[in-house]
């Protein structure tokens, strides 16, 4: 079942200072990439439209933002005004399926969206993720400052919306203008529908998929999203390989390295072979598929784009399956340039890309004997391994790193 998601990130969530909440840092990303990395992830998922404030300058920043799924659109003051605006711009057939999910919650689980996916097949009115209430609710009085409880509200009956939320595109785009015209304002897409005399089902998600509202939510999604990596998850292993041609200039980037050359590459990107192989190889691990398929040489957002642009990005994409790198073997396959006045340089530069401490990262390098291409010095090749384990353990790895 393919489908699109929809992501509303114009509002400010002042309680977080000047930056706006969705760039709060959480393990290393922000909030937002959190938000968005199962969905980047998931093959069902076919295209992403985040909806930003006009004046936003954060999200562009973030390597997710040039996924080739991810686009972006100019949302409005409202949260419905957003999503209006992202569902208008989504090149998506009318009976087609569209999630709408919070930026604010990193901690979605694979099978919270399996379960809102099978669930809205078989509703009339969409669905969406929620809880039940579990604790017993009070009515507050009208004293501001220091309130007492007016009266106990039946709590029978009740569930907390959460999202992801699930509509075909017809029936959100009916519900949202429906609701713009009347100037309703939902304080969620179930409301717009059930405005228009729908019921969407509820569908039981977890309590751990929290809302950061406030600075202190942070450490408590850190904590769900390391215990939600499953300890008992086989290590996977990666392989990657690259070919680059010489070609006119004087310098070659290795490893995010510019180093001096008689000759510089030909390519699309920076010609970097080294981090080239390496994303290949972090691919790999992830069953992520490769390089080509992500950054396809044809888009022209990758023309000279610097590589460690990739190597975020995979790393975004091995976080999106509850993956981090744990080590990286890379080898240089060449006549020239010589490797050895830059290794440590290159080594560094790799481990602070896989956020790593140093010694996590080796750097061979090799001739071929004058045989071949390389040995002929047309080109440089260039042969990455990862080993790959799960996140929550490589945060805290990450983590030591920083010390
Ligand atoms: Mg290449």
């Amino acid at each position: 079942m393919r489908y699109w998601l929809v992501m509303p990130a114009a509002g400010r969530g002042r309680r977080f200072g000047n930056e706006p909440k969705q760039y709060q840092r959480l393990c290393g990303c922000a909030l937002i990439q959190w938000s968005l990395a199962p969905f980047i992830a998931d093959p069902r998922c076919v295209g992403i439209v985040v909806a930003l404030a006009a004046d936003d300058t954060g999200f562009a920043a973030l390597p997710c933002s040039r996924h080739p799924k991810v686009r972006t659109v100019i949302g409005g003051a409202q949260r419905a005004d957003s999503v209006r605006a992202a569902v208008e711009v989504l090149p998506a057939e009318n009976q087609d399926w569209v999630l709408v999910h919070d930026a604010a919650r990193p901690c979605i689980s694979t099978a919270e969206i399996d379960a809102l996916l099978a669930a809205a097949e078989h509703s009339d009115g969409g669905a969406l993720l929620a809880v039940p209430v579990a604790d017993t609710l009070k009515c507050a009085d009208d004293g501001n400052q220091s309130p007492t409880v007016a009266h106990t509200a039946q709590r029978d009956g009740l569930w907390r919306a959460l999202t992801p939320q699930a509509f075909t595109v017809n029936l959100l785009r009916r519900a949202l203008n429906a609701a713009a015209e009347s100037d309703l304002h939902p304080t969620d897409e179930a409301q717009a529908v059930e405005w228009l005399g729908l019921s969407p089902k509820l569908v039981a998600g977890s309590p751990q998929n929290i809302k950061v509202t406030q600075a202190s939510d942070l450490p408590l999604a850190a904590a769900i999203l390391g215990e939600q990596q499953p300890s008992t998850m086989p290590l996977r292993i990666g392989n990657g390989f690259d070919v680059h041609a010489f070609g006119p200039g004087d310098q070659v980037m290795l490893g995010g390295v510019r180093v001096p050359h008689t000759q510089g590459v030909i390519a699309h990107s920076d010609g970097d072979v080294l981090l080239h192989a390496l994303c290949d190889a972090m691919l790999g691990a992830g069953g992520l598929g490769d390089i080509g398929m992500h950054f396809p040489d044809s888009d022209p957002r990758w023309r000279g784009a610097a590589s460690s642009r990739f190597v975020e990005a995979c790393r975004e994409l091995l976080a999106g399956r509850g993956l981090a790198v744990v080590n990286a073997d890379l080898t240089l396959i060449c006549e020239a340039p010589r490797v050895g006045p830059h290794r440590a340089a290159i080594c560094a530069q790799i481990a602070s890309l896989l956020a790593l401490p140093p010694d996590r990262v080796n750097l061979k390098a090799t001739t071929t004997e004058k045989l071949g291409f390389t040995g002929r010095g047309e080109g440089l090749a260039a042969q990455a391994s990862v080993l790959c384990g799960p996140l929550s353990q490589a945060l805290s790895l990450a983590n030591h790193a920083h010390l």
